[in-house]
């Protein structure tokens, strides 16, 4: 029997995701209930947001802002015209019956994001609401309890959902796929990219079809995907069972599965039967969304520089296209870098910290560069002591951790502390003649061809003198001494 590597070689496999990107306004997407989480349950739920007969939507204008400038951002057009639209079902969780999403108009389509090279399409991207959130039987510590509760403090936070065309072929480029659109909604501050408290969500569709064939098989949705690592696992896991169905002869039946974590396997949760016909009709209380050329102008004029020109911006300025990449994941940590880079005499000084010390730190202590004691002036200094040999690398590496926490100036530190390197090499050599003095026996054995006890000299230089001479000279004078 074939395995299912070998299998796996005889199938093309197809995605296409949906990611939902709640935007970062201030106040809902049709009321002025404020969107702030973590909130006391219901305390965000004006008559609007419950959903109360004869209440009206009052379209906010920073959701158009952030959808137009979003869909700039993934090379869309923006149509002149859009529309919103209800999408009716029932749960327990959307009060009024029905969501107000947009569907035939949305807001931007025929885009595009570029992933290690390679196009990714995006069909549309459409403006609706969120629904409420329940609270489960047992999830809010009443054990036992048969019911549950609802919190509709989400209900009506606006979200920008964006559909992908299917053309990604592997988890690795779905993985890809999400980060980037991530690093694009976090970089032009329209989402915070949280996969894991859901302020970002993907749904993702595979097919697989054997290679060759024209038509794209039957695919599943995955929803509950809620990382990255989920996402990659949920990806793997489906092609493998795609293609055992396939495989036996089967067919995979278009339908809805939930991806379950710890059973790293997904479920059937709706069959196509059972799909929802959502019955949408134009929203009756909103008028059509008409957006001019000069309003598009004007989002546009406020669009930051973008991940991918920010790498490219690296590139050129000298770094790597690992690095490169590497500083852009962390948008606060690169934008900290953009604060340096032309102050410092060495950006890889600089970008070697910032990746090496400081992100350890940062990790350690789960914060980002702002919210520690340390500046771009101040880490522009600590570049300068280093780079004009006042003090060495090793002592940069030890008050970096003292300027994250205190905010001093490398220059206080190091001269409170008597950090500077030692110039002087007849003082080093006194340190040096001291240690070869006092240890005959080692002077025999080195001798004697124990070579590596050369680095025994050096480790004991280097602890006299605090990491505080440079070690080319010790190098220097040991052989010297020890000849
Ligand atoms: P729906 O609105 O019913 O979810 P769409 O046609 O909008 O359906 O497609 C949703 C997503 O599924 C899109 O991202 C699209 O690229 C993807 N998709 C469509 N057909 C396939 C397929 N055969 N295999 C994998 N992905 C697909
Ligand atoms: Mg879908």
């Amino acid at each position: 029997m074939a395995t299912m590597e070998e299998l796996r070689k005889k199938y093309e496999v197809v995605i296409g995701l949906e990611v939902h990107a709640q935007l970062k306004t201030k106040s809902k997407i049709f009321c002025e209930d404020g969107t702030e989480f973590g909130l006391e349950p219901n305390s965000q739920s004006s008559p609007i947001s419950l959903g109360m007969p004869g209440v009206l939507p009052i379209l906010n204008k920073a959701v158009v802002d952030m959808g137009i400038l979003t869909g700039l951002a993934l090379n869309c057009e923006i149509p002149e015209f859009c529309k919103f639209d209800r999408k009716q079902y029932f749960y327990a969780d959307l009060p009024k019956g029905y969501q107000i999403s947009q569907f035939d108009k949305p807001i931007a389509i025929n885009g595009s994001i570029k992933i290690d090279g390679k196009t990714i399409g995006i069909t549309r991207a459409h403006l609706e609401e969120d629904a409420g959130k329940l609270v489960h039987a047992g999830a809010d510590g009443i054990a036992g309890s048969s019911y549950s509760l609802v919190d509709l403090n989400r209900a009506g936070t606006p979200l920008l959902e964006i559909v992908s065309e299917p053309d990604i072929r592997s988890s690795d480029e779905a993985k890809a796929y999400v980060e980037e659109l991530r690093n694009i909604v976090k970089y032009i501050g329209v989402c915070d990219g949280n996969l894991e408290e859901g302020s970002m969500r993907c749904d993702v569709n595979i097919s697989v079809r054997p290679w060759g064939q024209k038509e794209f098989g039957t695919r599943a949705e995955i929803k509950n995907v809620n990382s990255f690592r989920a996402l990659q696992r949920a990806v793997e896991f489906e092609i493998d069972r795609q293609i055992e169905i396939v495989e036996e002869g089967g067919q995979v039946v278009q339908e809805t599965r939930l991806w379950n974590e710890a059973e790293g396997i997904t479920k059937s949760m709706r069959s196509k039967e059972e799909a929802h016909d959502y019955r949408y009709f134009p929203e009756p209380d909103l008028m059509p969304l008409q957006i001019s050329k000069e309003w598009i102008e004007r989002v546009k004029s406020t669009m930051p520089e973008l991940p991918e020109q920010k790498r490219q911006r690296y590139i050129d300025k000298g770094l790597s296209e690992y690095d490169a990449r590497v500083i852009v994941e962390q948008m606060e940590t690169a934008l900290f870098f953009d604060q340096v880079i032309d102050k410092v005499s060495n950006i890889k000084t600089a970008l070697n910290y910032l990746m090496g010390d400081i992100t350890a730190y940062l990790k350690e202590n789960k914060i980002n560069i702002n919210e520690t004691k340390l500046t771009p002036e101040r880490l522009v200094g600590l570049i300068d002591l280093i780079e004009k040999g006042t003090i060495s690398n090793n002592i940069g590496k030890k008050i970096i951790t003292i300027m994250l926490e205190t905010g001093d100036h490398a220059k206080d530190i190091v001269e409170k502390q008597g950090l500077s390197v030692i110039s002087d090499d007849s003082a080093i050599r006194e340190i040096a003649q001291k240690i070869v003095d006092a240890n005959p026996e080692q002077v025999e054995a080195y001798k004697g061809g124990r070579d590596k006890l050369f680095g025994f000299f050096v480790g004991q230089v280097m602890k006299e003198t605090k990491g505080r001479a440079n070690p080319q000279v010790i190098n220097d004078i040991l052989k010297e001494l020890l000849s």
